[in-house]
Formats: C-alpha cells, structure tokens, sequence
C-alpha cells in the first residue's frame, strides 16, 4: 500500500500568508499567523484544519499527514 504523505501540518507564519495564501484553498476562510494550518500536496494549496480534517477522511487510510520537518517546498 502507498501511503504517502498528502499533508503536511505547518504553523501559519507571517511569509506563508504573505507569499502564498492567507486564506483556505477550500473554504476561502481566513487563515491567520499561528494557525495550524496543512498543506496539500496533490492540489498545491493551503487548508484550514477543518478542511483539512474533512479530505482526510473522505481519503480514508490512503494519506498521511506529516509534521512539518524541514522547508522542502518553499
Ligand atoms: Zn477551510
């Protein structure tokens, strides 16, 4: 079984929300500096947690989400 990682789970900072978004790539919510905030992978974009707890379990068993380990993407 793949399971690759889909999230990775980030504390929204001053440059994401400046640089990429500051706001959910799903509900177009606010995201605000020390949010926990995740990004996914596949489609490129920021979520909240309620969203990102809602794909997560439409996905079922089939992603993981990663603690943010080091700066791979930005
Ligand atoms: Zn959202």
């Amino acid at each position: 079984m793949d399971s690759s990682p889909c999230f990775i789970k980030e504390n929204a900072t001053k440059e994401i929300l400046l640089r990429v978004t500051n706001v959910c790539g799903e509900c177009y919510g606010d995201l605000h500096i020390g949010d926990e905030i995740y990004y996914d992978i596949r489609h490129c974009r920021y979520l909240c947690q309620a969203c990102q707890e809602a794909l997560s379990k439409r996905m079922n068993d089939r992603c993981e989400t990663k603690e943010e380990e080091n700066k791979v993407l930005f």
